[in-house]
């Protein structure tokens, strides 16, 4: 059997979800959806959408997944049947939307990859990186370039990636997100990878359990 081209990324924030959802996007020729990105994408303009989405983002807060869906169902539609979504669903209601829409829109479920890493770990991890402000690409501090070697964006830390900020995202993931684990596991679309180690070894980890 193929392993499963419609893919969603859960974990903690610093968990790696944007690195490995760009490799498997590679990988597999699948478009990929960061809605971190897409958000703080639409946060630059000057709109009333913009600042909306910067009255959660500033105090680390998830947005409303209704808007959270108009934003993500736009991206799918012009997308074909396979993709790799980083970040979405982050809710209960966002997972069950997805399913929703994926089956009136005559495609397969997604299979969710679930990064489990510590959060002493994610803690460390994010307060050590820097970030192309660009593409996403993330470095430890020590080894980040001044300038993105693959779109020439600029690096630096993330805002929201201060401790403050930081602990607020963890307590959304934790409230909201971790209830997502239960709903992919019921019927067998979980898979459970250890973060721990380097991209290269968690991208190998990821490429056996969809084998499997
Ligand atoms: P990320 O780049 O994935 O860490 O996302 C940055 C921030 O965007 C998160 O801390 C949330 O505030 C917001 N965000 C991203 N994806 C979602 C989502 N699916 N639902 C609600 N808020 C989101």
């Amino acid at each position: 059997m193929s392993a499963p081209r419609q893919i969603v990324f859960l974990g903690p924030p610093g968990a790696g979800k944007g690195t490995q959802a760009k490799r498997l996007s590679h990988h597999f020729g699948l478009g990929v959806c960061s809605t971190g990105s897409l958000l703080r994408c639409e946060e630059q303009r000057d709109s009333p959408l913009a600042h909306e989405i910067h009255a959660y983002l500033k105090d680390g807060n998830f947005v409303p997944d209704a808007l959270m869906l108009r934003m993500i169902s736009t991206w799918l539609t012009d997308q074909g049947a396979e993709f790799v979504l980083d970040g979405f669903p982050r809710t209960l209601a966002q997972g069950k939307a997805l399913d929703a829409f994926l089956e009136e829109t005559g495609r397969s479920q997604a299979v969710a990859i679930w990064l489990d890493v510590t959060t002493s770990e994610v803690e460390s991890r994010v307060s050590h990186r820097e970030v192309c402000d660009r593409c996403g690409n993330v470095w430890p501090r020590d080894e980040a370039p001044k300038q993105c070697p693959d779109c020439q964006g600029p690096t630096g830390p993330r805002a929201d990636d201060s401790v403050e900020l930081f602990r607020s995202r963890l307590a959304e993931y934790e409230a909201k997100t971790l209830p997502l684990l239960p709903y992919y596991r019921q019927d067998h679309r979980l898979h459970e990878i250890c973060g721990r180690g380097s991209p290269d070894e968690v991208f190998r980890r990821i490429l056996t359990a969809l084998d499997s």
